[in-house]
């Protein structure tokens, strides 16, 4: 039996070996990846290596055994299908009779097109009969802790969200529920709506990034249309990928990111990371 981790060497995969790491032997782990050398590192911890890309079927013949517990980390090529690229990895761990079948999808209540390849994914997923279990991951903070050069170049939060809030947590949250699925008992078809203990509002969230970074920071609240506009413009960003934020800030401002359920902190143990966290760590990176 071993663990598989696709998508292994992406900043989520790189939390979920790390965690696995602590639970249980190295041997029992194997990380997927399409480029060996960017997992030289889990290799030399005796995390066994497995070579393969979700647009190449035949790299996965063989690859999964009877008996693993499998993690797909959603891809992120989305103008390659992504939910074809997903059915490679379900189908080689359906004919392999894999023991669980975990996927890292969005959340039930997300409505923005983002959603769609989750969705579908999902679907595939129950017509294929494998024992599944759903992590509907919610938003990351690191969405926007990462992105913070322009944020305190300008003193300006622009989003097109309005008042709407987002219940986000850190990426090593996420991967903590996937590493007590992986590693835990009783999670075979279970559907899980993954998200942060608080939901924060954008004007908040500036707050307190100026509080943390000493400046005055607004919250741009901008049209759907104006804020696609700033992104294709001045930031640079291809038009479908801007479309795409651009409608999931019109999710977030009719709450569809918002639940705070506590899936998230019930399956890890402990509260979930808040963004005035992830702002320090960004800011003192
Ligand atoms: P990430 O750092 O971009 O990692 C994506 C991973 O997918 C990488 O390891 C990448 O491999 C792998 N991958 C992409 N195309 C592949 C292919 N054709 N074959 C095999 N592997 C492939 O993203 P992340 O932050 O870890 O997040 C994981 C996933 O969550 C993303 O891919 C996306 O679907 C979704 N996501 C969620 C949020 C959220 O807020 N919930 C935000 C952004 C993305 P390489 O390491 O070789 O590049």
């Amino acid at each position: 039996m071993s663990i598989v981790i696709t998508g292994a060497t992406g900043h989520l995969g790189r939390h979920v070996i790390e965690g696995l790491l602590e639970k249980v032997p190295a041997d029992l782990i194997t990380a997927v990846v399409r480029n060996e050398d960017k997992a030289a590192d889990f290799a030399a911890r005796g995390v066994r290596i497995a070579v393969a890309d979700y647009n190449t079927p035949e790299t996965f013949d063989g690859l999964f055994k009877a008996g693993d517990k499998v993690l797909l980390i959603s891809g992120n090529e989305f103008h390659k299908g992504r939910v074809g690229q997903h059915r490679v990895v379900l189908d080689a761990a359906k004919a392999a009779d894999v023991a669980l079948f975990a996927y890292t999808s969005a959340p039930g209540s997300l409505t923005a097109a983002l959603a769609d390849d989750h969705r579908n994914t999902e679907a595939a997923i129950l017509e294929s009969g494998v024992t599944y279990a759903l992590l509907r991951n919610g938003w990351y903070n690191e969405n926007y802790t990462e992105q913070l050069a322009p944020v305190l170049q300008s003193n300006s939060v622009t989003q097109a969200a309005g008042e709407g809030r987002v219940a986000s947590a850190a990426r090593a949250d996420y991967a903590a529920a996937a590493v007590a699925v992986l590693t835990g008992e009783g999670h075979e078809n279970a559907t899980y709506e993954l998200s942060g203990d608080t939901a924060w509002s954008f004007a908040e969230y500036a707050a307190e990034l100026g509080r943390q970074s000493g400046k005055e920071i607004a919250y741009n609240a901008v049209s759907v249309e104006a804020y696609t506009g700033i992104l294709t413009g001045h930031a640079g960003l291809p038009a479908p990928l801007a479309a795409i934020l651009g409608e999931v800030d019109r999710s977030i401002e009719k709450g569809e990111l918002a639940a705070t359920g506590g899936d998230l902190s019930r399956l890890t143990g402990r509260p979930t990371t808040p963004i005035a966290d992830s702002i320090a760590a960004a800011l003192n990176r």
